[in-house]
């Protein structure tokens, strides 16, 4: 009897199980509860701004190995734009200055010593606090294992660990921290290249994989949102989705690649994190000035990261449950201010659209990530998945994929 693999949510942990089954030959059925795919990662029409818009700016680094494999194998990596070098500018704009770090190309950290290519006010020794992480210890507050003060954590290690980990690093969990640094600088600047994906989150990351699973006779459906799974002793018999039950058979598996709290209605029992952090974005409909950089780091302002696309100027603020009082126009008029600074923009507000997600990602501290359930539940053909799940990363795109692609394994295993 053939094999069907229920996956219950399109975000890309989902369409990463998905794909991976695909590809093993597996039938596969994604079933979707919102009327599009790609979830946290995803693109819309915005009235407002009069833009095709992204939920929110992504950004993947060359050490993505995972993620940025899901991408060639979908025939996505030419919707990819990668820089070819690791440097990343900044503003200081507290003291009006510019600089950039710039990691270079190597594995050994040179750029550390060299103070062109370091931030400004700081020495090598500086950052050879990272290194004391690297020495095995329990899991425990940043700030525990090392000082979270001084310019060189200020300009450079805070700004890159809170992309990171949307979670002010010094109170996120060391072991995380650690993961992103061994996956990032630890490996070189080979492996912290920036790639951005110009022309939407949909266009590079979901479309593709939907094509994929198409022309290999997946299923996709939209509008199923999964209430409760019908069990019997250690196995899942059937999918309740309120206007329709779907049986699952003997052969069949499922992969629950749903959010934390979505999976938590759904098996009551489950641990998993409950606590989360938002992200706040800004997108303005201008074309920006010739000459500036892809992307630029702020430090003293309200944004965070700006970046330069050929058709609009995006800005990311992340840990920003601060912000979440603010309406979207006074945070739109605040972050233009940081744009204005940075580049020659006109005063006036061009169109634009502030998306605030709240739930972004969960809490990257200790607590948080002792709650992150394996990819094995009490039903052995219920694979669980998602950047939640425990995959030793912080809540992001190699996360998600990597988490989808151990659900597919698991499966054909079990
Ligand atoms: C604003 C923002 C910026 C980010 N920036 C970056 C970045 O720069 N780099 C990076 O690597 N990561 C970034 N991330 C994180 C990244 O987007 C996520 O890690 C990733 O998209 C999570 O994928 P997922 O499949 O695990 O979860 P989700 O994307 O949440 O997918 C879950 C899916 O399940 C569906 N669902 C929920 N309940 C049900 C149900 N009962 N039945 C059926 N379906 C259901 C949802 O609708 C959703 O489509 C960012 C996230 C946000 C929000």
């Amino acid at each position: 009897m053939s094999r069907t693999v229920h996956i219950i949510g399109g975000g890309l942990a989902g369409l990463s199980a998905a794909v991976d089954l695909a590809g093993r030959g597996v039938a596969t059925v994604v079933h979707e509860a919102t009327d599009q795919a790609g979830g946290r990662c995803r693109s819309y029409d915005d009235a407002q701004s009069g833009m095709r818009i992204d939920n929110g700016t992504h950004i993947l680094l060359s050490g993505n190995t995972a993620a940025l494999g899901f991408l060639a194998r979908i025939g996505a990596m030419k919707l990819v734009k990668g820089a070819l070098q690791a440097r990343f500018p900044f503003s200081d704009l507290a003291l009006n200055r510019r600089w950039t770090l710039d990691l270079g190309t190597g594995r050994l950290p040179l750029w550390m010593f060299d103070r062109r290519r370091r931030a400004p006010d700081t020495l090598a020794r500086d950052y050879l606090a990272l290194a004391r992480l690297m020495w095995p210890a329990p899991d425990q507050a940043l700030s525990g294992m090392m000082s979270c003060k001084g310019p060189a954590y200020e300009q450079v290690m805070r700004p890159l660990l809170l992309a990171a980990l949307n979670t002010e690093p010094s109170e996120a969990s060391s072991d995380l921290v650690r993961a992103v640094v061994n996956g990032s600088i630890a490996q070189g600047g080979g492996a912290c290249r920036p790639h951005l994906m110009p022309l939407g989150l949909s266009t590079a990351f979901v479309e593709p994989a939907m094509a994929y699973l198409k022309n290999r006779g997946g299923v996709l459906h939209f509008g199923h949102q999964l209430r409760r799974c019908a069990v019997a002793a250690d196995r899942v018999i059937g999918l309740d989705f309120g206007s329709c039950i779907v049986p699952v058979g003997p052969q069949d598996a499922v992969v629950l690649a749903v959010p934390p709290y979505a999976a938590r209605s759904i098996i009551p029992q489950l641990q998993a994190p409950d606590e989360f952090r938002a992200i706040v974005n800004a997108h303005f409909r201008i074309v920006p000035p010739a000459g500036v950089e892809p992307m630029l780091g702020i430090l003293n302002g309200t944004a965070e990261w700006i970046f330069f696309f050929e058709d609009r100027i995006s800005a990311t603020i992340s840990g920003a449950d601060r912000f979440m009082q603010h309406t979207k126009d006074e945070l739109a008029r605040m972050i233009w201010q940081d744009v204005r600074r940075v580049a020659d923009v006109p005063a006036e507000l061009p169109p634009w659209q502030v998306v605030r997600e709240r739930r972004a990602t969960f809490a990257a501290t200790p607590s948080q990530n002792a709650r992150r359930p394996g990819v094995r539940t009490a039903w052995r053909n219920l694979a669980l998945a998602g950047d939640w799940t425990a995959t030793g990363l912080p809540a992001t795109i190699e996360s998600a994929v990597r988490s989808g692609a151990r659900a597919a394994t698991f499966l054909m295993h079990s």
